[in-house]
């Protein structure tokens, strides 16, 4: 028989990675023959902005081929790996496995529900009705918290969906500064790149494949293609790798967003496609973070672009009143977080000034009210003024924010054909 394992809210701050147990866990199941995986295991990230989530809201699920008298053991092996390696002491780490026989009336329902997990909020509520509803095998640690992921990303459809190669330290590793040679990720990219994607940021100086918290990855590469990505894995230099799995994923697919015309009203904890016109000019705070209101069909909604999204805020602060813009982002605090922006018009803006002297084409100054305008030096005199076109440094198009201060979810513009766009890389 076929069955799907989905897991989720294994780790905490202090370490562990749900990718990495799962790994484990596939080992561990292959090891002692109860099943063999089927195709590649999948990372599926679930809402951006789920408060509760440790760093990239991540879940995992893998399809196996198991004997169906050895289905029993499958459920001891997840119960023992989880046990052993999840981050339980963390107050925030409440495991959830969940088992679901392939194909059926139950992974259409899933289906419907993975998606929501993905672009709203869902209660753990919601996970255990459709456990309860289908009889699913599951195991649930503390809160089984994690119930709500592990069932979504065995859910979720891929329409879209891309690769990443996550390898892994050395246990006696973890926690230590990763050694790695920098200029062989920047090689990668150049060798592999459009293929490969967010390996590195070349403008901010980021080797983005190499993550800096205290968990077992020791980089990871994404991308579309396949063979693109084991190119860019074995050029690679860095210390010795443990072990390393593919994961299908639905990463960079901008999946998580919710076009404006779908909804009714905006909430925070979602995320958006939103049209409007500039009203507020852009205006930045302490820290360096720029905001900018628009003009939407659900009224005025501010935006901004924060500092760590660094050279994307130039483009931002280039807008002006009457522009219209398509926003991409997550809504918090009643202020979409732009990760992506859409320049469809670039408005004309004309300021009147005194006319300049034709002879020494000085700006003429006021002759007195009503009296219109006069150059003393060369006594010549204009009655009106006039109207100049300002020039704006601003083209029509996509910007998006760099790789080193990209969503896990969002579509890098290099993944977007057939639109205009203006890469950073
Ligand atoms: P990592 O990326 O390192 O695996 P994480 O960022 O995935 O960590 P988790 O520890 O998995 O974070 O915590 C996220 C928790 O939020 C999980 O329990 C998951 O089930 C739950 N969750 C995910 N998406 C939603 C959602 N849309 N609504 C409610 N709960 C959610």
């Amino acid at each position: 028989m076929r069955i799907w394992v989905g897991i989720d809210d294994t780790d905490s701050r202090k370490g562990m990675c749900t990718t990495y147990l799962s790994v484990l866990m596939i080992e561990r199941i292959e090891k002692e023959g109860i099943g063999k995986l089927l195709g590649f295991p999948r990372l599926i990230r679930l809402n951006p902005t789920i408060p509760y989530k440790t760093r990239g809201n991540g879940a995992v699920s893998f399809l196996l081929e198991v004997e169906e008298d050895r289905r029993d053991e499958l459920i001891d092996v997840a119960r023992e790996v989880v046990e052993s390696h999840a981050e339980l002491e963390d107050e925030n780490t409440n495991p959830g496995v969940v088992f679901v026989e392939d194909g059926g009336e139950v992974m259409d329902y899933l289906h419907r529900y993975a998606l929501k997990v993905v672009r709203d909020v869902v209660s753990l509520d919601t996970a255990l009705f459709i456990i309860g509803k289908f009889m699913l095998p599951h195991l649930k640690f503390k809160k089984g918290r994690g119930l709500i992921g592990a069932l979504a990303s065995i859910g979720l459809e891929l329409e879209d969906r891309t690769i990443e190669i996550l390898a892994y330290r050395r246990p006696e590793n973890f926690g230590l500064p990763r050694e790695y040679d920098e200029e062989s990720f920047y090689d990668a990219d150049w060798e592999t790149y459009p293929l490969t994607w967010d390996t590195v940021d070349w403008m901010n100086e980021v080797v983005v494949a190499v993550p800096n918290s205290p968990d077992p990855v020791l980089f990871g590469i994404r991308g579309d293609d396949f063979n693109a990505v084991m190119k860019a894995f074995e050029m690679v230099k860095t210390e010795p790798i443990d072990r390393y799995m593919v994961f299908i994923t639905n990463q960079g697919t901008d999946m998580h967003l919710i076009h404006e015309s779908e909804v009714e009203k905006l909430e925070d904890y979602h995320s958006y496609i939103l049209r409007g016109r500039v009203c507020v000019e852009p205006y930045e705070i302490t820290g360096g973070h720029v905001f900018f209101h628009i003009d939407t069909r659900f009224g005025e909604v501010k935006c901004v672009a924060f500092e760590p999204t660094k050279q994307f805020r130039s483009v931002v602060r280039e807008l002006r009143e009457g522009d219209l813009v398509e926003v991409y982002g997550s809504m918090k605090r009643n202020t979409i977080n732009l990760e992506k922006i859409n320049v469809l018009e670039v408005a004309e803006i004309w300021v009147e000034e005194n006319p300049t002297c034709p002879i020494c084409g000085r700006r003429m100054e006021s002759a007195g009210r009503g009296k219109g305008f006069r150059c003393k030096k060369c006594k010549t005199r204009a009655f009106e003024k006039v109207r100049r076109k300002v020039e704006r440094n601003l083209d029509t198009g996509f910007y998006e924010v760099p790789p080193c201060a990209r969503r896990h979810l969002s579509k890098p513009l290099i993944r977007m054909k057939g639109v205009k766009r203006h890469i950073f890389r």
